[in-house]
């Protein structure tokens, strides 16, 4: 039984990766993208403009990818969505007073930050097959679900943050602060984007190469995980290092925005052209390449 499961899905492989169904694909993707869009402005998770950019990647990402691809795209976003939604009220209070950038329903500049490179790499990939363009994915998607997983976890914990840069206490929420619990985050998030990858590489077509062994479906696991930490690690870092801080000229708090208390606020580190999305897309290429690294390391 299983066996004629297994043939019907070698059939129809098509949908799932490769050049053959790229145009089949991308119908299902462009009508599954707009709903997700629609439902996400809906329910104020995307922006206007994030949901039309969250609908070409899904779209990008099924047609030029397929299964894996897209499925990764989708753990990623609904997870997250999931988390920022959990708790909600014992995250606002950090979330007002500080600092973030940007708060509440992803703009188009988070959902490029976040998904871009991916979209990149599916585009490589569909011009030129190869496992290393996947594993580089694989590694980019686990990293920026192990980031938002960190956050949203992270700004549970009752702990303080410490500050990667300095060793020092700094307040819950801010760039380059990191706790045991949202480190935990991390590597769960990351995790998870590997077991789906494993899974989803069993099915005929979603991987460039046929015939996954228990050695490959291990290196994807591995790979998503270390990948994806040393991702959640270069984001803090550049957080706490590069990224643009400014400090009120009312209140006096260190913030990530440019008005703060109704007036203009002034640079008290970093580089301003260090967006919170600068450093997020840097990270994620960080993350990529550690995770090709790794996997060739392994492999
Ligand atoms: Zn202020």
């Amino acid at each position: 039984m299983w066996s004629e499961w297994y043939e019907g899905l070698q059939s129809t492989a098509w949908l799932f990766g490769g050049a053959e169904g790229l145009w089949a694909r991308a119908a299902i993707g462009s009508a599954g993208g707009v709903t997700v869009a629609i439902l996400a402005v809906r329910s104020r998770s995307l922006t206007r403009w994030g949901a039309v950019s969250a609908a070409v990647m899904g779209t990008g990402y099924t047609a030029l990818g397929g299964l894996l691809w897209f499925g990764a795209l989708l753990v990623f976003f609904s997870t997250s969505t999931m988390l920022s939604r959990w708790k909600r009220k014992h995250k606002r209070k950090a979330e007002a007073e500080l600092l973030y950038e940007k708060t509440g329903a992803r703009d188009a500049g988070q959902v490029w930050a976040n998904g871009g490179a991916g979209l990149a790499l599916c585009a490589a990939h569909a011009i030129w097959p190869h496992s290393g363009w996947l594993y580089a994915f694989i590694g980019v998607m686990a990293a920026v679900n192990a980031d938002t997983w960190a956050t949203e976890l992270g700004s549970l914990s009752r702990v303080q943050p410490v500050s990667i840069r300095t060793g020092r206490r700094v307040p819950a929420g801010t760039s380059g602060g990191i706790t045991v619990a949202g480190s935990a985050a991390a590597a769960a998030g990351a995790l998870t984007i590997g077991v789906f990858a494993a899974c989803a590489a069993l099915v005929p077509g979603a991987w460039s190469e046929e015939g996954q062994t228990g050695a490959v479906l291990g290196t994807i696991v591995l790979t998503a995980l270390l990948g994806g930490i040393a991702g959640a690690f270069a984001d803090s870092y550049l957080g706490a290092t590069m990224q643009a801080m400014y400090r009120c000229e009312g209140c006096g708090k260190e913030t990530e925005r440019l008005i703060h208390c109704g007036r203009p606020t002034s640079v008290v580190r970093g580089f301003q052209w260090m967006s919170n999305d600068a450093v997020n897309i840097l990270s994620s290429i960080a993350a990529g390449a550690a995770a090709l690294g790794i996997s060739r390391l392994i492999g």
